[in-house]
């Protein structure tokens, strides 16, 4: 048994973009297309280890006329009747509206289980609207970003006491939690994402390729002797799970999605399937380890992959595997080099390691390479460092003046980590050239020494 989540709030606050996050359903892989009805939409969504159907009211903004108020009403009364839990979700930039009230005196008034959301909280600029959303009346609100994938976690710790009582499997799959409270945060400048929980949790790794590049040879030769022999049972076969390891004195939580396809004996699938389950499993993962089959290296689905978890945020290392088969090493991993080059620009300096599954040559690089972009992942820079920093950089190259506007940058600063993201607050952001956002990103990743992690950077303007 499972439960049904309920996606409510009103239009534009994010509600289409959370339900294909859980769904996964913008993958056009994933072959479970939800049945589109004409006003609700119904998908089956995973969270970690919770598995349930979500439904949401999207496509209400196509309705313009003046009774929308009331179509809008009555649907999300429908969609809260069906559902178990309801998920209300409220624009964290946009502060609340008199509709935001209006369905939360809805869900007041039906009683049942709701958890409250404040969408579009990457970044600081929901901070006000994260604090004002206590007004409705419904608890504490978790911070989330349906874009981003941020607060998915959070989410998923409000979710799953609620959810309980539906699933009974939970139990049984239900993975420890622990939360170190000694962890210690970076000295250098509070976490602007404070609602994060602090938990110490293992590293988490998913490998991720075509099939056939050894991702289950891989997976066992480091998870050792510690791999569950058997694996998951019927139902969820689909799904990627995780298994946990301690590796070369790391606690890592590895996601397993080559294992379960073998099980699931879809044949007429089993690509497909392989692909899109690897692609949810990046989202659960921190680093993503993007596997190629060194005889067949950089193939168009390799790509596509190594893209996803650039786009989706995830640190990443590249290994070439089967390199006992390799006579000309010294060649192939020149040819491999530049391949990487010309074909992943968005991954420049992201470790390129070559491993044998099989043998288990090359697995303390790929484990140290894996160690290593996790800690640039989560690296913190001073504003001191960026901003005198970023003196040089505009000093050595000035930024341009488009139309005659001059762009000031005036400063910039860290506000993110898992991926690393700055915000460089100037005069006419909407000018600027990608060439120069290009020239401080490369600037950034080199001068900061960060390869291998997605680097996000935004300008605004003050005021
Ligand atoms: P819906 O009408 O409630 O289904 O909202 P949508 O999912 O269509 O999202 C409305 C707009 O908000 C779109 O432009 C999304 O890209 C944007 N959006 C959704 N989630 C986020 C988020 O977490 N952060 C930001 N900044 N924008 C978001
Ligand atoms: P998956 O589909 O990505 O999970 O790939 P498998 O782990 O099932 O491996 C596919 C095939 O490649 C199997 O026959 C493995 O024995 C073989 N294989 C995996 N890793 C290596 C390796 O490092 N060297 C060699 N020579 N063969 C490998």
């Amino acid at each position: 048994m499972s439960f049904t989540l309920a996606i409510v709030g009103r239009p534009n606050v994010g509600k289409s973009t959370l339900f294909n996050r859980l769904v996964g359903r913008r993958l056009a892989l994933v072959d479970d297309q939800p049945g589109v009805t004409r006003d609700l939409r119904e998908g089956d969504a995973r969270l970690m280890d919770l598995r349930f159907t979500v439904i949401d009211t999207a496509g209400l903004e196509d309705v313009t006329d003046d009774s929308l108020q009331g179509r809008m009403r009555r649907l999300t009364e429908r969609a809260v009747d069906m559902a178990d839990i309801s998920l209300f979700l409220v624009d964290g930039r946009a502060g609340l509206t008199a509709t935001d009230r209006v369905f939360a005196d809805i869900l007041r008034r039906k009683g049942g289980k709701v958890i409250l959301a404040v969408n579009k909280a990457e970044g600081s600029a929901a901070d006000a609207g994260a604090l004002e959303a206590w007004e409705l009346g419904l608890g504490e609100p978790v911070r989330i970003s349906a874009e981003h994938g941020e607060g998915m976690e959070d989410l998923y710790h409000l979710l799953r006491p609620l959810a309980a009582e539906y699933d009974e499997r939970e139990a049984e799959t239900a993975p420890a939690v622990e939360v170190d409270l000694s962890e210690a945060e970076g000295e250098e400048e509070a976490d602007p994402l404070a609602h994060r929980p602090t938990a110490a949790k293992p590293l988490q790794i998913a490998v991720i390729g075509r099939p056939n590049a050894g991702k289950s040879t891989l997976i066992n030769k480091i998870l050792g002797t510690d791999r569950l022999l058997t694996g998951p049972e019927a139902g969820i076969t689909r799904d990627a799970i995780s298994l946990r390891s301690d590796w070369m004195g790391t606690p890592i939580r590895i996601w397993d999605t080559a294992g379960m396809r073998k099980k699931a004996r879809v044949v007429e699938k089993l690509e497909k399937l392989s692909v899109a389950d690897g692609l949810r499993a990046v989202r659960f993962a921190e680093v993503v380890v993007v596997l190629l089959d060194v005889e067949i290296p950089f193939e168009t689905q390799d790509l596509r992959i190594a893209d996803f978890a650039e786009t989706e945020g995830r640190a990443v290392v590249v290994a070439a595997n089967k390199w006992d088969l390799e006579d000309e090493k010294q060649e192939k991993l020149a040819d491999l080099k530049e391949m990487f080059e010309r074909l992943l620009p968005q991954l420049k300096g992201a470790p390129l390691v070559t491993v044998s599954a099989k043998t288990g040559r090359g697995l303390d690089r790929l484990h140290d390479a894996i160690v290593r972009v996790h800690d640039i992942w989560n690296k913190r820079i001073t504003t001191a460092k960026l901003n005198s920093w970023l003196g040089a950089m505009t000093e050595a190259h000035p930024p341009p003046a488009p139309g005659g506007h001059r762009i000031k940058l005036r400063y910039m600063t860290q506000v993110k980590t898992r991926p690393p993201g700055f915000v460089v607050m100037c005069s006419h952001p909407d000018l600027m050239p990608d060439s120069y956002k290009r020239y401080l990103v490369n600037g950034l990743r080199e001068h900061f020494e960060m390869p291998g992690t997605p680097i996000r950077l935004t300008f605004r303007s003050q005021g």
